[in-house]
């Protein structure tokens, strides 16, 4: 897809069951036929999408999020299966094109790919020439969170490799509330998801596009403004929503999700009832 000079490819891991306590694993496609009626997928556990977005212009090449990194550790038993670096590959990319990294937030299921164990039994960076963008009270939340023990199943943080790249000044935090990346990419503090979640607009030649991440993780959630299990600050999280789905529908915007099944970007239009749907393309 292409906004402006930005062209925009969805990359994907796969499809996952997420378990309460916050397992993720892979499964077929197959098994979404009738997912809500499943048992125990729909009933304990939730199938979700895992899709990162590669933006490029030719010239700078910026990754938005990078899933779990499955399959890249040297013991993984699915070396085989679609993960960031395969599907990079598919474009033409190696991993040392990327020249950055944005994470919305840092739940692994968007930041564990960042690393990946090599086949010296060494944490390494996936991406080596990239800079590694986020928010700076994120970092400092997910320390929090993870000394104090206190982070809810499903929404983890699993800092051990995090800590390898910001020892090896690869993780650049940023502050400003609206942060320009470079001209027509803005990194915009959302927090209601985490205090320190971002997300990412895309503009270029009167064309629009919005990165979600957990703001939004999928279609089914554009009208559900109260997500009390999944955001630490619902309200927050309701506000920046609201204003964001505004811009995006007065704009012409096309979304992005992350999390989705089936759906995974589209425009906003609006029903009878004034509820948002997601225009076919
Ligand atoms: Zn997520």
């Amino acid at each position: 897809m292409q906004i402006g000079r930005f062209k925009i490819e969805q990359l994907s891991e796969g499809f996952f069951e997420l378990h309460k306590n916050g397992d993720l694993q892979k499964i077929h496609p197959e098994r979404l036929k009738n997912f809500r009626e499943e048992d125990p997928l729909g009933k304990q556990s939730t199938a979700i999408g895992i899709d990162p977005l590669l933006i490029t212009d030719g010239q700078v090449n910026i990754l938005l999020d990078t899933g779990l990194g499955w399959g890249l550790d040297r013991n993984s038993h699915y070396k085989d299966t679609s993960n960031v670096v395969t599907n990079l590959s598919i474009f033409g990319l190696k991993p040392s094109d990327i020249h950055f990294v944005v994470l919305t937030h840092l739940h692994y299921d968007h930041a564990a790919g960042a690393t990946y164990v090599d086949s010296g039994f060494q944490t390494t960076a996936t991406f080596p020439n990239a800079q590694y963008i986020l928010r700076k009270n994120e970092w400092t939340y997910a320390l929090e969170k993870s000394q104090s023990g206190t982070q809810s199943p499903g929404a983890g943080y699993r800092l051990d490799e995090m800590y390898k790249l910001a020892a090896e000044n690869r993780l650049h935090f940023i502050e400003k509330e609206r942060y320009h990346l470079v001209p027509g990419i803005d990194l915009l503090l959302s927090g209601g998801h985490t205090p320190g979640h971002q997300v990412v607009r895309i503009s270029n030649k009167n064309k629009t596009a919005f990165y979600l991440g957990d703001l939004i993780p999928t279609e089914y959630h554009l009208n559900h403004y109260a997500m009390k299990q999944m955001d630490e600050d619902p309200l927050q999280a309701k506000k920046f929503k609201t204003l964001l789905l505004k811009e995006a529908f007065n704009s012409g915007a096309i979304l992005f999700f992350y999390h989705s099944l089936y759906r995974k970007s589209g425009k906003l239009a609006r029903d009878e009832r004034k509820k948002y749907v997601l225009l076919e393309e």
